[in-house]
């Protein structure tokens, strides 16, 4: 019986992980910069705690979720996303006890039953940043610039960072009163899913994929125009701030985040190049999430990137993500004598931290060296019955073919050179 990888999922294979292990290592690097530190939540919570924050009606929930019910009957999903987890052990551990500020950051595979399609998949892997306790435009800045100078420093060019603000709740509802008045007339012409968007969240009708709902939305009000006072005030201090850090960015009404729980501030990073799935990070903020998931009203605002896409547009732009590893050496041993004696040198190298490959199923020369050289070793280590009565090793330079004959010793001398080489 043979078993496939199940659709919209993929294997990360030894010949790729280590540029995953590159711009992950990266990430934590950043988000530490900024004083974040990683929190590592599960992969399933209860369904409830996704449907409550996302949004019943949201894409996510109503379409996407793996839901699943366990042996006694409990309804879990695996997580679509990772600010409702972030959240829940926030208030679950009484982190706004501990500090007034709490910086997170979050790294992990997430789940969505989607079309799978270049970019999009089942399960994806994102990294994310949540910013706890304060609403002061300053912070939407800030991180929004962890992530703007992160893809800048990774080599990335061609990025448009996009802002709205979507408002509070109150302005939120002037807003979609002035969607419902602006979209009744289509209404018939809507698809099924708008229909009930337009009762639900008329918001998600600027949102719609379906390619005859798009003529619809051409001159719509923007929810710019619905910003009370307050909320003007603070999109106008974001836009301040991001200039004063030398950001750039456009104003884009039209971004209204797939999900319920988002207010004011509200941003994309997008990457021109990567066809239709082009935007690479997505957040903002989201001051009524807290409280609304059983904790005290704390604002808060984030964001979540995805894995795959920042691969993509990397490896477009051909930027080096790090380098597979090799050995330091190879190890070649030649007769009876020599390869029981070895296993103690050999031992004396990894115990002063080299990376020494060696086959003891290999026992000619050439096929020694052949191995050597598809290892990607930079030196070989030749020892025979001779070397041993010698008590010396041969050390090859494989890239110059230099050798040179060395005591064989705890390893000192050889560790030396190849030090030297780091
Ligand atoms: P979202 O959580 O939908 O705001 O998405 C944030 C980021 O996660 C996006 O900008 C993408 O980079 C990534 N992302 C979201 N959904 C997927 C998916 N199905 N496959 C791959 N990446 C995804």
């Amino acid at each position: 019986m043979k078993y496939n990888i199940p659709r919209g999922t993929f294997d990360i294979l030894p010949q790729d992980s280590y540029k995953w292990q590159f711009v992950m290592d990266s990430f934590r690097k950043i988000a530490s910069r900024f004083g974040y530190e990683e929190i590592s939540t599960p992969i399933f919570e209860t369904a409830e705690l996704f449907e409550r924050s996302s949004g019943e009606s949201s894409d996510v929930v109503q379409k996407e979720m793996y839901r699943f019910t366990d042996r006694k009957e409990r309804i879990f999903a695996l997580r679509p996303e990772g600010t409702a987890p972030v959240v829940r052990s926030y208030v679950e551990n009484h982190m706004d006890v501990l500090s007034s500020r709490t910086k997170l950051y979050y790294i992990g595979p997430m789940f969505r039953y989607d079309r799978p399609q270049a970019g999009r998949y089942r399960q994806f892997y994102q990294y994310g940043i949540e910013f706890i306790g304060s609403d002061n435009p300053y912070y939407d800045a800030e991180v929004i610039a962890i992530e703007m100078l992160w893809l800048q420093e990774l080599g990335l060019k061609n990025l448009r960072l996009e802002i709205n603000s979507v408002g509070c709740p109150t302005c939120a509802a002037d807003y979609d009163a002035a969607l419902r008045e602006f979209f009744r007339p289509a209404l018939q012409d809507l698809c099924p899913d708008c229909v009930k968007r337009f009762d639900l969240k008329p918001r998600r009708l600027l949102d719609c994929k379906v390619a005859s709902c798009k003529p619809f939305r051409v001159g719509a009000p923007s929810q710019l125009d619905y910003l009370d006072a307050p909320c003007t005030e603070h999109f106008a201090k974001v836009c301040e701030s991001l200039t004063a850090m030398d950001i750039s960015y456009i104003i884009n009404p039209a971004i209204v985040r797939g999900l319920d729980y988002y207010t004011n501030t509200a941003f994309e990073v997008i990457y021109e190049g990567l066809g239709a799935q082009n935007s690479l990070a997505g957040g903002g903020r989201y001051n009524g999430l807290i409280e609304q998931i059983g904790g005290k009203s704390i604002p808060a605002i984030g964001f979540a990137g995805g894995f795959e896409r920042l691969l993509l547009a990397l490896e477009k732009e051909q930027i080096e993500l790090g380098k597979r590893i090799c050995p330091d050496a190879y190890l070649i041993c030649l007769g009876e004598k020599a390869r029981v004696a070895i296993y103690t040198y050999l031992n004396h190298l990894r115990q002063k931290g080299l990376y020494i490959e060696y086959d003891p199923d290999k026992s000619s020369l050439k096929a020694q060296f052949k191995a050597a050289d598809t290892s990607g070793a930079s030196y070989a280590i030749i020892v025979g019955d001779s070397e041993l009565e010698a008590k010396t090793v041969n050390l090859k330079n494989l890239v110059t073919g230099e050798q040179v004959s060395l005591p064989l010793d705890g390893g000192e001398a050889v560790y030396a050179i190849l030090h030297q080489d780091h």
